[in-house]
């Protein structure tokens, strides 16, 4: 007779963070969390946008074994290092036991489809209705790309407004490969997509398929794509934009687009300078929750 499965434990981290400092908090919570982490937004409205208020939380999920302690206290003290460094403010980090269903359930929960301009993003195993949405089907597993970071919506409404039909498109920083997903969804005759990170290129690269889309995904940045693009998306955070900022220059079109996101306010004036010296002009400005999102042509 078999005995009964081996429960396994799981222990929820979540971190009540501001706008301003939910990326530095996703990143540290990125490097103890089993399989990438979550963001909660404050409150999303129907259709996604509307009445955001209150802090957000970022949530983690690793195995309550032997190593969880020191790598929860770990995290405790690069999160109180944030905290020193004024990044925002930033809750205390709370830790519950749960079980594995609840931990898939919660895990679920967590990621329910969200409607984001043109877009409905959905895990892979929602079946929800699109309602003349354009679908995309994307699974957590990262700090980015499951379509909640205010970032990235911004940058899927810039899509959803901005021609994108029949263009060359570019996306630097691809992450989960969302933007560049979403380009090809709205008709861009070529995409590519690069990434610093092997792992986010071999997530991108999958997700792209999953999809059903052309993407084509390299491991890199701007420097080493050859030739220009008629919209070229960069969701980095500042100081990435300000070191990239030549390159991203050079892979804009003649009329070409820019599309910067990931500027907390702060780091604006500095960024917009950046552009500025490299001949980009400012189109466009949008700002939420402390971050700027930007639309500039060559
Ligand atoms: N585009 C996605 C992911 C943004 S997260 C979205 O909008 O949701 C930023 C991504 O940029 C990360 O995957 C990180 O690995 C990548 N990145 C960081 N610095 C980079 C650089 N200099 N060049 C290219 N990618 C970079």
């Amino acid at each position: 007779m078999r005995g009964p499965r081996p429960l396994t434990r799981w222990l929820e981290i979540a971190v009540p963070a501001h706008a301003e400092a939910v990326e530095a908090v996703s990143e540290i919570l990125t490097r103890i969390g089993h399989n990438g982490i979550a963001v909660d937004m404050p409150t999303v409205g129907a259709g996604g946008r509307g009445a955001e208020t209150g802090d957000y939380t970022v949530k983690a999920y690793l195995l309550a074994d032997a190593d969880a302690f020191a790598k929860v206290s770990d995290a405790r003290d690069a999160l109180g290092h944030l905290q020193a460094f004024g990044l925002g403010p930033i809750g205390e980090l709370a830790v519950r036991t749960i079980d594995d269903e609840d931990w898939l359930a919660a895990w679920k929960a967590s990621l329910a489809p969200i409607r984001v301009g043109a877009f409905l993003v959905r895990p892979t195993w929602s079946d929800a209705d699109a309602a003349g949405a354009i679908a995309l089907a994307l699974d957590p597993g990262m700090a980015f790309g499951t379509g909640l970071h205010p970032t990235t919506q911004q940058c899927l409404e810039a899509l959803s407004t901005l021609p994108v039909e029949g263009l060359r498109v570019l996306d630097v920083g691809t992450g989960s490969g969302i933007l560049a997903i979403a380009a090809a969804k709205r008709g861009a005759r070529e995409v590519v997509a690069v990434d610093v990170d092997p792992l986010a290129v071999a997530a991108a690269a999958e997700n792209a398929e999953r999809n059903g889309t052309r993407v084509a995904v390299r491991q890199g940045s701007a420097a080493d794509v050859a030739g220009a693009f008629d919209l070229v998306l960069a969701n980095l955070v500042g100081p990435v934009l300000l070191a990239v900022a030549s390159h991203l220059r050079a892979r804009v079109a003649p009329a070409g687009r820019l599309v910067a996101a990931g500027i907390v306010r702060d780091a604006e004036a500095g960024v917009r300078d950046a552009f500025a010296r490299v001949g980009l002009r400012l189109v466009e400005r949008e700002e939420r929750d402390d971050w700027v999102r930007l639309v500039l042509t060559a």
